[in-house]
């Protein structure tokens, strides 16, 4: 199925066929026993390593790439008022229905980010954007959007998955086909991000790269845990934006 209606001019940054897997499985983001199962799982673990960090209670917060809420809706539970985007309008639709019935003080937008920072630059505390940048064809303009949105001194989280011989074990051959924890073909090798060029990438848009924590999955136990010194596979980066106003709205 084609993507909805870009909304802008500046959402070219956008894989119609990526776009179509998660529009297909939209109606399960909030069944816990789903695809969707890993990112519920390590949702307390992410919105933890946030909140410690930014601090989230009182803080304006957009999530790019929020897909139906998790993560967005539970910053929210921790006293920021959140915005999730996403390009996906079934995500969102189901995203803003689970927000009716939650309670949740959030807002949604089907919106590109490059288009939001043009209209709201350094208009966040916090920016989030997990489990996106794989997605995408030009990753490095979402990081730019990202460093744009936020204002100066404030956060940006990242999450991605690094790109190695066990990552592929791990990330693809493993989850995708052994343990079965996601439909096949949901992750592309190619697409991986070191996390020495996501910092680069960070770097050159005026975000410094201040703490990388991998994300790790033990299939004896199924639980997932954060070791700093694990970043082999999935991790998280947490940045900070150096740069002043104005200084990367070109
Ligand atoms: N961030 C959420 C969801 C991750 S799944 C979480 O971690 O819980 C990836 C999400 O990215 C999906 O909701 C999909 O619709 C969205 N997506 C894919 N390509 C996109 C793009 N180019 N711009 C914005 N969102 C995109």
């Amino acid at each position: 199925m084609p993507p909805s209606a870009a909304p802008s001019s500046r959402s070219s940054n956008v894989d119609p066929a990526e776009l179509a897997k998660f529009q297909a499985l939209a109606a399960r983001w909030w069944d816990p026993e789903s695809e969707f199962r890993p990112l519920h799982e390590i949702n307390p673990l992410r919105l933890e390593w946030i909140d410690a960090r930014a601090s989230l209670a009182g803080k304006r917060v957009l999530d790019v790439g929020c897909g139906g809420g998790i993560l967005t809706e539970a910053m929210a539970q921790r006293g920021a008022s959140v915005l999730g985007i996403d390009l996906g309008e079934r995500a969102l639709q189901v995203a803003e229905l689970h927000a009716l019935e939650s309670g949740a003080a959030v807002d949604y937008e089907q919106v590109a980010v490059e288009a939001l920072a043009q209209r709201e630059p350094g208009a966040f505390d916090v920016v989030t954007c997990m489990e996106l940048l794989e997605h995408v064809p030009d990753p490095e303009s979402v990081v730019r959007a990202c460093a744009m949105l936020v204002r100066p001194g404030g956060w940006v989280f990242f999450s991605t998955i690094n790109r190695n011989a066990k990552a592929f074990a791990l990330a693809i051959v493993g989850a995708e086909y052994v343990l079965r924890l996601l439909p096949r073909g949901t992750h592309e090798y190619e697409k991986f991000i070191r996390p020495s060029e996501l910092a680069a990438a960070a770097r050159r848009c005026g975000l410094e790269a201040v703490e990388v924590t991998g994300l790790t999955y033990n299939p004896l136990t199924r639980r997932y845990r954060l070791d700093a010194d694990d970043a082999d596979v999935n991790y998280m980066m947490a940045c900070r934006r150096t740069d002043p106003l104005g200084a990367l709205d070109r």
